[in-house]
């Protein structure tokens, strides 16, 4: 299979491309840039049924997190009818050092997209759907009211339809959390992305801390909700922080881990400091496993809304398993 490459998928030129999306990075140095290895190999997007995906989406007039974080994952997932919605415009108010999501000031929010967003999760016939949406620091919700129409939109038009939610971290803005866990998703996700001594670099806008607080307080706002969280590997981290940011999702009651390999969207993103091999990601899975995780998926292709219907499936199973032992 052909290796999609992040960094060359664009047809402007390098730098222009990130200034359009990126005009705070713009003026930063180009960072260096490893050469992919043989095990990040995914599916080239084009085929049929990724068409049919790609027109519907057009056609709904949403975006997807697939497309706008560069996803190297989109020719699988959307050949299965799977896409992530993202929510509340493509454009992010935070800058983080590792996303391909456009940054600057977003527009008003559309009242009418909840209502496509549960039309397009019936059109594709999704028996489990993922929503993220970027930052809106700039809303004095965050955007929270906005999640839960649209999960109340979703619950309307697909009855059966799980609903997994990827939320921003809400900083400064009281009572968002409170409103969408109200509005009753079955996963609440929250991504800590990286471990706590890069956040100055890879997260700036976000805190360790109120990130972890944020996914404790979801699982005690409704202890029958699904909590989820995932880091990026390859940014700089120690084996011993990733241990111990385990150790902190599970003493936060963090039922579902996803570990993935950081990929650079471009040459003005947190350069990668290392490829994580295959079997590593397998050490880190049993690991998590050990430390009481109820579901774990780690891969270098691994991101948080991959395979998240079957793997929902399964958290749900353990959890049975586990009530019933
Ligand atoms: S892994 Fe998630 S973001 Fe990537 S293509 Fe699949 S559904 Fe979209």
């Amino acid at each position: 299979m052909p290796t999609i490459d992040l960094l060359n998928n664009d047809p402007r030129p390098r730098n222009a491309a990130a200034a359009l999306r990126h005009p705070e990075k713009a003026a930063r140095p180009d960072q260096p840039v490893l050469r992919k290895p043989p095990w990040i190999r995914v599916k080239a997007p084009g085929s049929a049924a990724w068409g049919e995906t790609s027109a519907l989406l057009k056609g709904s007039g949403l975006a997807t997190v697939c497309q706008e974080a560069a996803c190297p994952n989109i020719g699988e997932c959307w050949e299965k009818k799977h896409a992530t919605f993202m929510i509340m415009g493509e454009v992010c108010t935070r800058a983080c050092a590792f996303c391909n999501v456009a940054t600057g000031l977003p527009a008003p929010l559309d009242p009418s997209e909840p209502g496509r967003v549960a039309q397009a999760t019936k059109a594709l016939g999704l028996t489990h759907v993922v929503v993220t949406s970027v930052d809106r620091d700039d809303l004095p919700d965050g955007g929270a009211e906005h999640f839960a129409r649209t999960i109340s939109a979703i619950r309307d038009a697909c009855r059966g339809t799980t609903i997994e939610i990827l939320t921003p971290d809400f900083l400064r803005k009281e009572w968002a959390l409170e409103r969408v866990v109200a509005a009753s998703p079955d996963v609440f996700n929250h991504n800590l992305e990286t471990v706590p001594s890069l956040y100055v670099t890879v997260r700036p806008g976000a805190r360790y801390f109120h990130s972890l607080r944020l996914l404790q307080r979801a699982k005690e706002l409704n202890p029958s909700l699904f909590t989820k969280s995932g880091l990026m590997l390859g940014l700089g981290e120690t084996r011993n922080e990733v241990m111990q940011v385990m150790d902190d999702m599970r003493s936060a009651d963090i039922d579902f881990l996803t570990l993935g390999q950081y990929l650079q969207p471009t040459r003005k993103h947190h350069p990668i400091d290392r490829f994580v091999p295959p079997e590593e990601f397998e050490a880190y899975k049993a690991l998590a496993l050990a430390k009481g995780f109820a579901y774990v998926a780690a891969s270098p292709l691994t991101r948080s809304s991959h395979h998240a219907g079957e793997d929902f499936e399964r958290l749900r199973a353990t959890r049975g398993r586990r009530q019933e032992s």
